[in-house]
């Protein structure tokens, strides 16, 4: 009886929610516990969004919407995207109950068994877990901290094969806040075009949030538009994780298939929390400018303080949220009361229950010579954090 789904039995529990998870409970006990290892803005949701939801529900806009959202958010989600240069209408437009949601499907309508997906590593934790839930293969392609973590032409050239389905191309990049230039997409997407059955699904819920750097969208390059799902939400750039909504938008065959496995899933999103997302995309840019200009305060001083210790390696990232050092020059180490640090989990197992600071292993995203380091929290505890990261990496032997 007991015998699971054989796509569901090798899926992995997301290992970031695991983190948090352990240091909340080591904080219930009463630990003194720092962790950088949130995925989400620690900003509020503007408030011109919480009155958009407010009025929503006075209104009585209570009852289900359309399978693909509104159409006065589809409608502002394609104006917006012809803003980003890419030429789309409001029927191209999905809207789901998170980016989360809108990757897996985008995942599902194509892939199969058979079917691989080039996934740049690090990599956001769930992308290979969706490739397995859709039975495909995930193909994870490396990248190195000399070129930022961007994936090289070359090295997507050399990992393409006749079963690559799928790119999942996610820039800026959790977990390493890598921002792919211009041109550099612009080479990628010379590769991807040299092969007609390669899609491209392309997670840019961080790509409001950059500093020095320009976001440039895949689908608006010439001759990527019919093959490429671009995908975003609300999420990251409006503060607003807990209200799930997220978009997807793409050619029609596509974007139509996704919405069929959504109509038999979920259907579509809340419908308080899309009249808040209208009024989201009609805002001015305010309150965004001023979460980015804090983050990239934060960037500095923490990159200045992991500069500062030996043996740590972190490129400047130019977007989202996160900072992804290489610390493998500690493996091989030894803590004080005896133990060997062999990896990025037995370092981040350290660094939480001996010195009080939660990051993520590396090796949740598929890369075990980094951690990833979330400065998505005020800057008290921030430096608090690096405090105990620099001890508690001078304490090993
Ligand atoms: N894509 C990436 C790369 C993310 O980091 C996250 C959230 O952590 C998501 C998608 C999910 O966003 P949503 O809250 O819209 O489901």
């Amino acid at each position: 009886t007991e015998t699971l789904n054989r796509h569901v039995e090798t899926v992995q529990p997301s290992a970031t929610l695991a983190v948090s998870a352990r240091a909340k409970s080591l904080s219930s006990q009463g630990h003194d516990i720092v962790s950088l290892s949130a995925g989400e803005p620690d900003f509020g949701t503007p408030q011109p969004i919480v009155d958009a939801a407010h009025q929503a529900l006075r209104d009585g806009f209570t009852h289900y919407t359309p399978n693909a959202g509104i159409p006065a958010l589809r409608e502002a989600v394609a104006a917006k995207l012809q803003r980003d240069g890419i030429d789309v209408q409001a029927q191209n437009v999905l809207c789901s109950n998170g980016a989360k949601q809108s990757v897996a499907q985008a995942v599902l309508a194509v892939c199969g068994p058979g079917d691989e997906v080039l996934i740049p590593a690090p990599y956001w934790v769930s992308y290979p877990e969706m490739a397995r839930l859709a039975g495909a293969t995930p193909v994870p392609v490396a990248t190195r901290v000399a070129d930022g973590y961007t994936m090289t032409p070359e090295a997507l050239r050399a990992a393409i094969t006749d079963q690559s389905r799928v790119l999942l191309f996610n820039s800026p990049s959790n977990p390493t806040g890598a921002v792919y230039s211009p041109e550099l997409v612009r080479e990628l997407a010379d590769v991807i075009r040299e092969h007609p059955n390669l899609l491209v699904v392309s997670d840019e819920i961080y790509a409001q949030v950059v500093f020095d750097a320009q976001h440039l969208s895949m689908a608006s390059l010439p001759g990527m538009l019919e093959r490429t799902m671009t995908i975003n939400g609300f999420s990251k750039a409006y503060a607003m994780t807990g209200w799930r909504l997220g978009y997807a938008a793409g050619p029609l065959w596509w974007a139509d298939a996704m919405a069929t496995i959504q109509s038999q899933i979920t259907s579509g999103p809340s419908s308080i929390s899309q009249k808040a997302g209208v009024a989201a995309l009609e805002m001015d840019s305010a309150p965004l400018d001023k979460m980015v200009g804090a983050f990239r305060q934060r960037r500095d001083a923490f990159l200045a303080r992991l500069d500062a210790i030996d043996g740590v390696q972190c490129p400047k990232p130019e977007g989202a949220f996160y900072l992804f050092p290489d610390v493998s020059a500690y493996y091989g180490t030894t803590t004080a009361s005896g133990a060997t640090i062999s990896g990025s989990a037995d370092l981040c197992l350290y660094l939480l229950e001996e010195h009080g600071v939660a990051l993520v292993p590396g090796v949740a995203f598929g890369d075990d010579n980094g951690v990833r380091i979330s400065y998505a929290a005020g800057m008290d505890d921030l430096m608090k954090a690096a405090d105990r990261i620099e001890g508690g990496l001078g304490a090993l032997r």
